[in-house]
């Protein structure tokens, strides 16, 4: 390796960055972290984060191997056992309702698996970076100029230091500026369709379970939190969004109880409601020598099945994995060939979920007669078929197929 400052640099803290931070950190790398922004660590125990996200068994292995699960469960976690999914209105001449039901206890789990708020991750990860003394946390922070080699890339920040690394890794989200700055374009198309997130309280408990309607607008899911809470994403046409955001609280409650048909008993908001435009988003590359971009940095996914962070924490464990390999080898860590494995390993598996979450949300979004009758009939079908359910399931849950080191469940104690 090279004579560098450090070596590597991460840009971004969030949920994927600040994992990385603690993965590579934990196997003696130096890291240096740079976050635009200070994140807020603390926060009231009844105030409630609108932005939350489904973590699969794969990302809890992470969380638990890092260190990091142990900071989460003491802030707050939600496990759900079971997961109702139906479809708006009657309307085709089957003889069973379009839904389907999963549940933890028949595929022998405890869960399936959490519901965590997003501050609640990063104040985690954040606070086991703060136990690693080879990460140097600098923020805020942020690149302005990147120049890239395989052997010593470098940046300048915003205040003028110049810092040289091994690597250097985008995980600065959807709008990365470093992906900008290395020249590399992205692919996609928005959705035209806006989530509206906020947190309601249910009149019969969240049961354990999370709900989630598809309607014609888009897709409405109840995440339960706590015992009678349900972290709500509302993805519709950005008409009804701003309408929903818009209207008193009273008219919101009622439009959301009615959305869901009541399922929860009568829904009441607590708190701010906030909204997000979606869209599909894919970088032509993942990698440039001296660089690997990872997370939302590199994909960004349609929410309605909950896999975004869970790509990311996959893209950021199989890195590192590929990271010690170059580094037991005596190979740079930002050479394209080591590099290259990493893209190999992530690109595939992460245009295929989109390209799935992309095919249900137009499946979905479309009442035209005969798809909705073969969609009704696949989904009663698949309810019908244990088999076909738990191999859904566990494929939702990330545990089937060959996992990096991080995410699998040996290493917890
Ligand atoms: C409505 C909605 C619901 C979702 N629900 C789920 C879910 O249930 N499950 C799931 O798995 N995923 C879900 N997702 C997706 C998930 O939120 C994202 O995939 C995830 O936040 C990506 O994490 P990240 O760390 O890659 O990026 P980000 O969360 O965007 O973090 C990027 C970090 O980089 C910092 N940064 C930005 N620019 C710079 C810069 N120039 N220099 C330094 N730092 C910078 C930012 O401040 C931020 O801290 C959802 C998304 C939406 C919109």
């Amino acid at each position: 390796m090279t004579n560098t400052d450090t070596d590597i640099i991460i840009a971004g803290g969030g949920m994927v960055g600040a994992a990385l931070a603690c993965a590579l950190a934990e196997q003696g790398f130096t890291i240096t972290l740079l976050e635009r922004r200070e994140p807020d660590l603390e926060w009231p125990r009844d105030g409630y984060d609108i932005r939350v996200s489904a973590i699969s068994r794969t990302s809890q292995n992470i969380f638990h191997n890092l260190g990091a699960w142990p900071h989460m469960t003491r802030r707050r976690v939600t496990p759900y056992e079971h997961m109702r999914v139906w479809e708006s209105g009657g309307g085709t001449a089957l003889p069973w309702a379009p839904q389907i039901q999963f549940h933890a206890a028949d595929i022998g789990e405890p869960d399936l698996g959490h519901i965590i708020e997003n501050r609640v991750i990063q104040g985690a990860l954040w606070e086991q970076m703060q136990t690693l003394k080879n990460i140097e946390i600098r923020c805020p922070a942020s690149i302005s100029s990147l120049s890239l080699d395989e052997e010593a890339p470098s940046v300048i920040l915003n205040d003028g230091t110049r810092m040289r690394a091994a690597l250097i890794v985008a995980a600065d989200g959807a709008r990365s500026s470093l992906r900008e700055l290395a020249g590399i374009s992205t692919g996609g198309w928005g959705y035209d369709q806006t989530a509206v997130v906020c947190t309601v309280q249910a009149e019969a408990g969240n049961q354990s379970t999370c709900w989630q309607r598809f309607m014609p607008s888009g897709p409405l899911a109840l995440l339960p939190m706590e015992q009678d809470l349900f972290s709500i994403v509302w993805s519709t046409t950005p008409k009804q969004a701003e309408k929903l955001l818009q209207m008193p609280p009273e008219a919101f409650d009622s439009a959301l109880t009615q959305a869901c048909e009541a399922r929860p008993g009568r829904l009441r908001l607590l708190g701010e409601r906030g909204a997000f435009p979606l869209r599909l988003q894919h970088a032509k590359q993942y990698i440039k020598p001296g660089l690997a971009l990872v997370g939302d940095a590199a994909h960004v996914i349609h929410p309605l099945a909950g896999q975004g962070v869970n790509l990311g924490l996959m893209d950021m464990a199989e890195l590192a994995d590929i990271l010690v390999l170059a580094r037991n080898k005596g190979r740079p860590l930002g050479a394209l060939h080591t590099l290259r494995r990493y893209e190999r390993a992530r690109k595939g598996e992460n245009i295929a979920m989109q390209g799935a979450m992309d095919l249900f949300k137009r499946l979905f979004s479309n009442d035209i007669g005969p798809l909705r009758l073969a969609r009704d009939l696949g989904m009663g079908l698949t309810e019908h078929a244990p088999l076909l359910k738990n191999l859904l399931i566990r494929n939702a849950m990330g545990i089937l197929g060959e996992a990096p080191s991080l995410a699998r469940a040996k290493q917890q104690g």
